[in-house]
């Protein structure tokens, strides 16, 4: 028997081992999936929480429920990784032998690291949205807040979604006009980043959606400490930024037990060659998802496009071929920009997001860099195809590589 070992039964962990479990035989194969527990958090529903959208229990469902037959399922924390004998430690002693290994542990906010994001105000005045307790619980503080300095903060790039920030930032604004207070709130969006976003265009359109939101820009702040005294953000250049309340983004890193097994950069994240997402050091392991150090987008769609390339080049793999596959960067991306419309982005590691239409020229239906309203349904359309085509590894009519069909270049405007 030939051993598969995936850390991580999250978005891409999952997707793998119901693509694999189809075409490797189960004579010749044995899949095994180690995750912490058995509830699967559909994470794009943590921005919808703190807004009443979704209920707390419309984003979790048991993890087993998409495991399928003939996958083990290991619930335990994972220790370590010893890629020099091939086992892979579980906290509780454990012990997993593998030939293939593929991280899929994902990335996760971590408070820890930025002095005083954990102090007293944690949770009274300071709420992060990246977890689900944290966007849980500023649910019932956004319901109780009604004046005052609402300071959306990214503490470091890069993190997961880069839009989400972006999509609070649009949503508070709509929330807090619905409730007729808008005009007794200042929001404040606080970024390490010179602009709105990473990528020149699009940073140009979402800055100026902030703008015309009267959503105040900060932009440059490398955050060094949060004050609980003063309630304020305080920057390595001795800026500070005061709040009422605070909506951060920790810093986000990859899992420590990658750091613990030898395998990590500064982050945790693994480095891997971008388009095969092989490890640089051993040929036997891949990461796949967030876990990588690629330099695309972390996101849900990048993790399942990348799937679709690491499963036919590990089919070449195991059958002793060389891998063909690349993989591009591609990420797809909506953005909710409140009042039922939304905006959607299409990008690689080599083109930025342009302006046109999606996946099809002139028809779309979905339209690039614009709001519309049909961008906002296929946000929320989302969440069902995640849980019934994306997470059983189901065939969808989307094209694993970017395409420049229905793009404006610059040539054509
Ligand atoms: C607020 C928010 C909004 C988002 N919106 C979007 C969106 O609109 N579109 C989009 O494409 N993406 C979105 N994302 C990003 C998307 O959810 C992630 O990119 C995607 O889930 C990554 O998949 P993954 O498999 O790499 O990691 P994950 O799905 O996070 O899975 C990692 C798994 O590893 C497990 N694990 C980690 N360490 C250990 C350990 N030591 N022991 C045992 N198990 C471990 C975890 O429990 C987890 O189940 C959003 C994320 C957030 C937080």
């Amino acid at each position: 028997m030939r051993r598969l070992l995936v850390l991580g039964g999250g978005t891409a962990g999952t997707m793998i081992v119901n693509k694999l479990r189809r075409k490797l035989a189960e004579s010749e194969w044995e899949i095994t999936v180690v995750d912490r527990d058995d509830n699967h958090q559909y994470q794009p529903g943590y921005l919808f929480m703190p807004f009443g959208t979704y209920r707390p229990d419309q984003v979790v469902r048991k993890r087993h429920a998409f495991i399928p037959d003939g996958v083990d399922l290991v619930m335990g924390e994972i220790d370590r990784v010893n890629p020099d004998d091939n086992t892979v430690e579980l906290v509780d002693g454990r012990i997993l032998g593998y030939d293939y290994l593929v991280i899929a542990s994902g990335t996760t906010p971590r408070p820890d690291q930025t002095p005083g994001m954990l102090g007293e105000e944690w949770r009274k005045s300071v709420f992060d949205f990246y977890s689900f307790e944290g966007s849980k619980a500023l649910a019932e503080a956004l319901r109780h807040f009604d004046h005052g300095r609402l300071v959306i903060h990214i503490t470091e790039m890069p993190i997961k979604c880069p839009v989400a920030p972006l999509e609070f930032a649009f949503l508070a604004d709509a929330h807090l006009r619905e409730r007729g207070i808008r005009d007794r709130v200042e929001l404040v969006y606080v970024t390490p980043l010179s602009g709105a976003f990473t990528q020149p265009i699009a940073s140009a359109q979402l800055g100026s959606m902030l703008e015309e939101r009267k959503i105040l820009v900060e932009p440059d702040f490398m955050v060094e400490s949060v004050d609980n005294e003063k309630k304020a953000l305080v920057s390595y250049d001795e800026r500070e930024v005061p709040f009422d309340l605070l909506v951060t983004i920790p810093l986000n890193m990859g899992a420590d037990f990658v750091a613990r097994s030898g395998l990590g950069d500064e982050l945790n994240y693994v480095p891997v060659d971008k388009g095969t997402l092989q490890s640089k050091k051993y040929a036997n392991i891949f990461a796949v998802g967030d876990a990588s150090d690629i330099p695309a987008s972390k996101a849900g769609s990048v993790a399942h496009f990348s799937v679709e390339i690491f499963v036919d080049n590990f089919l070449e793999l195991i059958a002793g071929k060389p891998m063909t596959g690349a993989f591009d960067g591609h990420a797809n991306c909506f953005v909710e920009s409140g009042d039922g419309k939304g905006l959607l982005i299409d990008f690689n590691y080599d083109t930025q997001p342009l302006p046109g239409t999606y996946p099809l020229p002139v028809i779309g239906p979905m339209n690039l860099l614009k709001e519309t309203r049909a961008n906002h349904l296929g946000k929320l359309a989302f969440r069902w195809i995640y849980w019934n085509v994306l997470l059983p590894g189901r065939p969808m009519p989307l094209p694993a590589h970017m395409s420049m069909a229905g793009k404006i270049t610059k040539n054509e405007e």
